[in-house]
């Protein structure tokens, strides 16, 4: 018989055909990857038990040919522990407890309660069966994750060759005998094991470093839980999570090295900036004093270059304020309060209104929330985003936007939508970018700043912002707000 059959057969004993029947159906669909195998007959159970083709054993208390305390005591003395279900009509007690103490695994009653609970007994029977011994203890030891046994005093009783590898011992007999609390290199979770190992504790799941004997550094997470089956003792994983910790500590380095080298970045643009404003503010003054010289004005040539001058160092005095501004989003913030969006909007709208007006845009919204947040960045970021709509506007329409709301889990989130020219796919991350534009200051003003201001408010509130759109039909802006500021 092939080892597959054997795990997939269930047999069903009973002399009673109508039981039969109930008992093999309602197996048939609850268990429908096992083949369900009446016997009806001494014979063919005999050969049965010979070949141990079977997963579960289902049998009637009234077997006329079988008696069951013999049958129990058969599978019970066999190498290859399979479990056994007995159904009994009305009787005592006293019986049941017998059958148990026999080593049944349940025993059930012949009405439908019975029958009903059959399918699940059977599964949780098989799942509850041992494998047979060698095959499962083979798997443990090829397992890549350490298996241990620790008696009450800690000490490892059986380990397989994943946990001798990450303990830094020879075989798996080396590691037996070591004592688990003396590997641990931290007192607080030495102590936990202690409490585990005393009963005070369901089991431990931590992240330990080992003290090994050839003293090299290695990670490991280690989990113990009380054995079931040898009450008194526990039973554990060890698994090798140096790799992990290397990756873990260099990401936490990594990281904390951009923030500092971006707040100094942020801290430099914002210093270099306001330098140059005075140097800036010379030029600008000394070339409208040239434009105004006489001798300049009538000479063509010159008025030109000393336009240029003036245009380019105004453009210059326009980036200089918007990183300026751009900067000040992080330092120059007020504390979160009470801030009703409602209002925030409507005074979006007041600062807005002459264009509203002359756009004859239509301005729809949500009941809005009140949320903790800094109210005058919630301004910009409304106005910001309402005002490209409408500058943005498509040529033959009137802008339509719609403001909405949703609560989330973690967040609010907030919706900007508007029916203007909408954004090209692969422009729709860099536009957040600062000084990032589409179009020229002729096509549209700007510069290109608003929507990296909006981005750094939203994550000074813990949110993200992003845009969906379809070029020529208008786009939404998104960005939530957390709700535990
Ligand atoms: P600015 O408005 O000064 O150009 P922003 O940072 O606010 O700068 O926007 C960057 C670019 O994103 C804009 O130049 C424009 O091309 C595009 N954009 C922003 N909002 C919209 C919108 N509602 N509809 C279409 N394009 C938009």
């Amino acid at each position: 018989m092939s080892g597959d059959r054997d795990a997939r057969r269930i047999l069903l004993l009973d002399a009673n055909s109508n039981d039969r029947h109930l008992a093999a159906r309602l197996l048939a669909s609850g268990l429908p990857d096992y083949a369900i195998e009446p016997v009806a007959d001494a014979e063919s159970l005999s050969r049965h038990l010979a070949d141990r083709d079977f997963a579960l054993l289902i049998t009637d208390s009234r077997l006329p040919w079988m008696d069951n305390r013999r049958l129990l005591q058969r599978l019970a003395e066999s190498d290859v522990p399979t479990p056994i279900i007995i159904m009994m009509g009305p009787t005592d007690d006293s019986a049941v407890s017998d059958y148990l103490d026999r080593g049944a695994f349940c025993v059930l009653p012949k009405d439908s309660a019975g029958y009903l609970q059959l399918p699940a007994m059977a599964s949780r029977a098989m799942s509850r069966a041992p494998a047979p011994e060698a095959a499962s203890s083979q798997l443990v030891e090829r397992l890549p994750v350490g298996v241990i046994s620790v008696d009450r005093e800690g000490r490892i009783t059986r380990a397989n060759a994943g946990a001798a590898q990450t303990l830094g011992v020879a075989s798996p007999e080396d590691a037996r005998g070591l004592v688990l609390v003396d590997l641990v290199d931290s007192h607080p979770l030495q102590r936990r094991l202690q409490l585990l190992l005393e009963g005070d504790n369901d089991g431990v799941d931590m992240e330990v470093k080992l003290r090994r004997p050839d003293g090299e550094n290695w990670w490991a997470r280690l989990r113990i839980w009380p054995s079931e089956e040898a009450p008194g003792t526990f039973d554990g994983t060890l698994e090798n999570i140096s790799d992990y910790k290397k990756t873990e500590t260099e990401l936490a380095r990594q990281a904390a090295e951009l923030g500092r080298s971006n707040s100094e970045l942020e801290q430099f643009a914002y210093v270099v900036s306001h330098d140059l404003q005075e140097p800036l503010s010379l030029i600008q003054r000394y070339a409208e004093l040239l434009s105004g010289q006489k001798a300049v004005a009538r000479h063509a040539e010159s008025r030109k270059q000393a336009e240029h001058v003036l245009g380019s160092s105004r453009r210059m005095q326009n980036m200089i304020d918007a990183i300026l501004e751009y900067s000040r989003v992080e330092t120059g913030g007020t504390p979160f309060e009470n801030t009703d969006f409602e209002e925030v909007l409507k005074a979006a709208e007041d600062n807005l209104a002459a264009v509203i007006e002359s756009s004859r845009a239509e301005i729809i919204h949500d009941n809005l929330p009140t949320l903790s947040a800094d109210r005058g960045q919630m301004l910009q970021l409304f106005q910001n985003l309402v005002g490209n709509a409408l500058k943005f506007r498509a040529p033959k329409r009137a802008p339509r936007i719609i403001v909405t709301a949703t609560e989330q889990r973690e967040h609010w989130r907030f919706k900007v939508q508007d029916n203007g020219i909408g954004i090209a796919p692969d422009a729709r991350d860099r536009i957040f970018g600062m000084f990032q534009r589409l179009h020229t200051g002729e096509e549209f003003p700007g510069t290109g700043i608003g929507l990296a201001i909006c981005r750094s408010i939203v994550k000074r509130h813990g949110g993200q912002i992003w845009v969906d759109s379809v070029p020529g039909e208008g786009s939404t802006f998104h960005f939530t707000i957390s709700r535990k500021l």
